[in-house]
């Protein structure tokens, strides 16, 4: 079996942002610093910032009064910043680029009079943060024949929806590619390393099955021994934009040969 790695694979630039946000305000401010949702869905990276004093909390009425509060990468609906300044929280907002963007372009539409429909997982942290913007609502919640604007969340298949980030969309272009070209040489099978719960890592399986490969998802190194590659001529690894590189890497050692 042919081993190849992906690329672009890993960190997407606004979760390298967001972690170095993170890590600065560590340094910066006395633990402990809250940070709202997971600032990426992988195990070790919160592990490790929890190590170092961060909190995770799920609402900002878990964050004490003039507390230091995170914005994950992911965003968070304009009320909560609200509530973190009339209770003195100092917000350190590191929601990435992208989602500003789709933020303001709700806010843009509404400003025209017209909602805008927010296309996604609804219990996701980013979607959740776009419909608390006002005039979002959910797709199905638009009217016949009423005319709404659309944000996508960014992690959705970029086949399908256009407006994902093109960082999700560099990465799912790059397996589609790799299954495509691969083929010609026998049996692909495309590995992807990310955590349980991120929504990019999913799209990357998802991706890759469509293209007609095999394709499992592996958070750590440790859930490899249960995959049987037999049969695989080409085995593309790959990474979701919230996994480490020292996992891949990891993982890439405990494939056997
Ligand atoms: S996946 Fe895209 S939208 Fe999400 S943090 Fe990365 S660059 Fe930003």
């Amino acid at each position: 079996m042919r081993i190849e790695v992906i690329v672009p694979h890993g960190f997407c630039g606004g979760v390298e942002r967001a972690l170095k946000m993170a890590y600065a305000a560590l340094d910066e401010f006395p633990p402990p610093v809250y940070c709202l949702h997971e600032i990426v869905h992988n195990e070790r990276v919160v592990g490790d910032l929890a190590a170092r004093g961060m909190r995770f909390v799920s609402s900002v009425d878990d964050v004490p009064d003039a507390a230091v509060m995170l914005i994950s990468a992911h965003g968070a609906a304009p009320a909560i910043s609200a509530v973190a300044q009339s209770r003195h929280i100092r917000v350190v907002d590191a929601t990435c680029p992208f989602v500003v963007a789709a933020h303001g372009s709700i806010r843009a539409n509404f400003a025209r009079g017209r909602r805008t429909a927010v296309v996604g997982d609804p219990n996701h942290a980013e979607v959740l943060g776009y419909l608390g913007e006002p005039g979002a609502c959910l797709p199905e919640e638009v009217r016949p024949g009423e005319e709404v604007g659309r944000v996508v969340q960014t992690t959705l298949d970029s086949t399908v929806h256009g407006g994902v980030c093109t960082a999700t969309a560099d990465r799912q272009q790059a397996v589609r590619a790799f299954v495509q070209t691969r083929q010609r040489d026998g049996t692909v099978g495309v590995l992807v390393v990310g955590g349980g719960k991120s929504a990019n890592t999913g799209r990357l399986v998802e991706t890759a099955a469509h293209e007609g490969g095999k394709a499992w998802r592996v958070a750590s190194a440790a859930d490899v021994g249960a995959i049987d590659f037999s049969g695989i001529d080409v085995l593309g690894v790959t990474s979701g934009a919230s996994t480490p590189e020292n996992i891949l890497e990891e993982v890439l050692r405990s494939i056997p040969s």
